[in-house]
């Protein structure tokens, strides 16, 4: 199934429960702006190569548009279409002040070297300045991106508009950045399973934990679930992981993948598996954390964890979804679990334009407080409607972006 088809199921589910007209739907499922263009480099041994860029702006009925940038051989143009829509029902899920928007680039990071990464980001930016700025759209890191490929994105904006940190989110702390962002997506993860955890009457010490993907996501959902007294039984990366029933020693895991190019390949803490296996464990909370599409209808009757939070964007396809729901497999949906991210950068945002700087307490007490609010709308109208978490999300978001749209007018 194409990535723009189910997240089109999600929403023609809610816009179901709220009634939405057929004028209204139609306008909220397009794009304002889709966006690709051709970005010809010259890579270090002095041959020419071209990558294709994208940017699909999807909704700006609440506010600038906001989203990452990612750089990954999958990225195409639907992909892109599909995420920039989850972006503008998770900045409504949340109610940030923002819309929907998402980029990418098709290529492999880990195949170029630093300098070529800088000068494709460069001449993306050199494509696109015209199309982006703090109150048009704002990029952020997503996956194969990282806070310095943010600080190129400013510095060569900045070379058409003048100095425009807000311009771009998830920026170095020594360059425009705030202290919080970078594990803010982890955090809000672990934070909602937590809550999750409690509402669903269950004790949080000792909950069994296996987390697919140990990027900026996966590692920091598993030092906070860690430190929250979780077992993580499994971790893994793109080449396979590790399990220990007993409990990885995660600290161990963390300094194994800084020493290791952020790899978890040769750790001895624990019995290798593969990714497949990783996702059939038995666990109380399953959580992907790394790429789309990883439980289909093919392994989901595989899986043995009643909870499966998606810290990753789209990661279980919808008929996957639909078996979740059969099974009563409780699924917390990455429109709400994964807002982490996108609100540290709306207060990152927020500090460039008033050029005044937080604190790390401030941005943890804020996050915690707009995910919190945000869990609880979406926990009271999951219960009060008896509708999946899912749904219930969907409902906050596109309800709140239905309703801005009305408000705005037509005329
Ligand atoms: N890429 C992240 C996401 O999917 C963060 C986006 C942002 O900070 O704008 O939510």
């Amino acid at each position: 199934m194409r990535s723009s088809e189910a997240t089109r199921i999600y929403f023609d589910r809610a816009a179901d429960c709220l009634d939405l007209s057929a004028g209204i739907r139609r306008q909220l499922l397009g794009a304002k702006r889709e966006v690709q263009v051709q970005i010809p480099v010259e890579l270090d041994s002095g041959e020419m190569a071209t990558y294709v860029g994208y940017r699909v702006q999807h909704n700006d009925a609440r506010g600038p548009m906001k989203g990452g940038l990612r750089y990954h051989p999958q990225v195409d143009l639907d992909e892109v279409r599909a995420l920039a829509a989850l972006m503008t029902w998770k900045t409504a899920v949340v109610n940030l002040p923002y819309g929907g928007a998402k980029g990418g680039i098709a290529l492999d990071p880990t195949k170029l070297s630093r300098r070529e990464l800088e000068r494709v980001t460069r001449r993306f930016v050199d494509a696109i300045h015209d199309l982006f700025g703090p109150d048009v759209d704002i990029p952020a890191p997503d996956m194969g991106t990282t806070a310095e490929v943010m600080a190129w994105i400013m510095n060569q904006y900045d070379k058409y508009h003048g100095f425009s940190p807000a311009c771009v989110t998830g920026k170095p702390i020594d360059y425009h950045g705030i202290p919080g962002r970078e594990e803010a997506t982890g955090r809000g993860v672990g934070a909602l399973t937590l809550k999750l955890l409690s509402r669903l009457g269950r004790r949080i010490p000792g909950t069994r934990v296996a987390i697919q993907g140990f990027g900026n996501v996966g590692t920091h959902t598993a030092k906070f679930l860690h430190d929250a007294e979780c077992t993580i039984v499994a971790v893994s990366d793109a080449d396979g992981g590790f399990q220990r029933p007993e409990g990885l020693d995660v600290l161990a895991c963390l300094r194994h993948a800084r020493e290791h190019g952020g790899r978890l390949a040769g750790f001895t803490g624990g019995d290798a598996l593969t990714n497949a296996e990783l996702l059939a464990i038995d666990c109380d909370v399953l959580i992907p954390a790394a790429l789309g599409g990883v439980l289909t209808k093919a392994n989901a009757a595989t899986v043995k964890a009643p909870i499966v939070v998606e810290a990753a964007n789209a990661p279980i396809e919808a008929d996957a979804d639909a078996i979740f729901d059969e099974r009563g497999i409780v699924v917390a949906p990455d429109i709400l679990v994964n807002a982490g991210g996108v609100t540290a950068s709306y207060f990152e945002w927020v500090q460039n334009r008033q050029h005044y700087q937080w604190g790390v307490a401030r941005v943890y007490q804020e996050l915690d407080r707009v995910l919190g609010e945000a869990f609880e709308q979406v926990w009271q109208l999951s219960t009060s409607r008896k509708v999946p978490l899912r749904t219930a999300a969907y409902m906050l978001g596109v309800g709140r972006v239905a309703r801005a749209t009305i408000l705005g007018g037509t005329a």
